[in-house]
């Protein structure tokens, strides 16, 4: 789950991390009030959306000159005009792709005079399996770039979750920044209250960009992007709040409910599959056969009648699926349980498009009986080459006049 900006400087803030003042708001009048109470004489009217690049970024209603998704204001009068132009506009950023995101949220906050920017970031790095402090000069700018150009910008540094972060580790941060004296103790306390807040919230990224030093030599946060680990959710009930489900894409919020992994994709291929490793096979495979998956979904390894249910009803509400491919191991769960499931929700939300179905594990012969007899319209497949190469032809296969 992500957040907005706001949301996560409220959220560092109680765990000690400097953040400027500011207050978020849901209309001109809310803004021009949130201007109100900060002191001046700068202001920062940021465009709240699940996506980062907003400074550079675009809005689509407004001209090619128009200035982007975070800007400076010197008076209460100009936080009205550029709350007025952002807010219900659409702004296209490098995080959000060319269709954008409508900004139905301001944060307004107190502006400050930068010396320089800095990048700093907590994470889990999967390869150690332990979190990762990545640390890097070139602050303010996307971090792929600077990864792709300059590598040696970046420092990386893993903490052993036993022992947790030690003086050293800050000590680290502030050398690979290139700081000393008064700013070197501000990022180690800085990175202590991070380290604090990422695993107070089970958070899985802590993304700072910029970390700045001001002209009063004090390190602030402005900018931050926090994601928390949905597998500790019910750990964190006083975060569900903070969920934006305007941001989320409606079918991924329908999948939640029913414990499935979905993911929305580019292309016309409905996928059902269980198990994640699964269905990035079935996945890779479709593209090797020239078709586009329109969706990853992982059904689980209790795959019930009422999750392949679901499971349909969400893919075959993507108006872009042509085709659906079930692809299903039987392990724990035997493939007749699957089959029937698969008959009774391709019943029950009378199905429109081709489904090949693939069978695999207990019981598989039950379960290729049960389709066979079903009356329905289902291809039979045999193997995942067999699944892929058959939706794929039906997909692309002429419409019959
Ligand atoms: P992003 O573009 O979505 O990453 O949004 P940021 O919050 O990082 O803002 C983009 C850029 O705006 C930053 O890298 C800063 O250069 C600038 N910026 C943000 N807040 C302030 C501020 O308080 N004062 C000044 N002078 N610039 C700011
Ligand atoms: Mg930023």
């Amino acid at each position: 789950m992500n957040i907005h900006e706001y949301q996560a400087k409220e959220l560092l803030a109680k765990y000690g991390v400097p953040v400027p003042a500011g207050y978020p708001a849901m209309s001109v009048d809310e803004a021009v009030e949130a201007a109100q109470q900060l002191p001046g004489p700068l202001w920062v009217v940021k465009a709240q959306i699940h996506a980062g690049g907003r400074g550079k970024g675009k809005f689509k209603e407004l001209g090619p000159d128009a200035k982007g998704g975070v800007r400076l204001a010197h008076s209460v009068d100009e936080v009205r005009e550029h709350a007025a132009e952002m807010l219900g506009k659409t702004l296209a950023t490098v995080q959000t792709g060319p269709a954008g995101k409508q900004v139905q949220r301001l944060y307004i906050t107190d502006g400050v005079d930068i010396e320089k920017e800095y990048y700093l970031a907590i994470l889990v790095d999967r390869e150690t399996g332990r979190p990762a402090i990545v640390a890097s000069t070139e602050g303010g700018m996307n971090i792929e770039d600077v990864a792709h150009e300059s590598p040696e910008k970046i420092r990386t540094i893993t903490v052993d979750p036993a022992t947790g972060l030690m003086p050293h580790h800050g000590r680290a941060v502030a050398a690979a920044l290139g700081l000393s004296g008064d700013l070197a103790k501000q990022a180690s306390k800085v990175l202590a209250s991070l380290y604090k807040a990422f695993l107070g919230t089970d958070a899985s990224q802590i993304e700072i960009n910029p970390l700045a030093v001001t002209d009063k030599g004090q390190l602030m946060v402005l900018d931050a992007k926090v994601g928390f680990d949905n597998n500790a959710e019910f750990r964190h009930p006083d975060l569900e709040q903070l969920r934006d489900l305007t941001e989320e894409d409606p079918m991924e919020i329908e999948a939640s409910k029913y414990d499935l992994a979905y993911i929305k994709l580019d292309g016309n291929i409905g996928c059902m599959v269980n198990g994640a490793g699964l269905a990035m096979a079935t996945m890779d495979i479709i593209k090797l056969e020239g078709g586009e998956p329109a969706n990853f979904l992982d059904v689980g390894g209790g795959a019930t009648k009422e999750k392949v249910t679901a499971a349909f009803k969400i893919i075959l509400s993507d108006p872009s699926v042509q085709g659906i491919l079930v692809n299903i191991f039987g392990g724990i769960m035997r493939c007749d349980i699957i089959a029937e499931g698969v008959v009774a929700a391709a019943r029950e939300v009378n199905l429109h498009v081709p489904l090949v179905v693939r069978l695999e594990g207990t019981n598989v012969q039950q379960g290729k009986d049960i389709l066979a007899s079903s009356g329905l319209p289902i291809i039979p497949a045999n193997d995942l080459g067999d699944a892929a190469r058959k939706i794929v032809a039906e997909v692309k296969a002429p419409v019959a006049a």
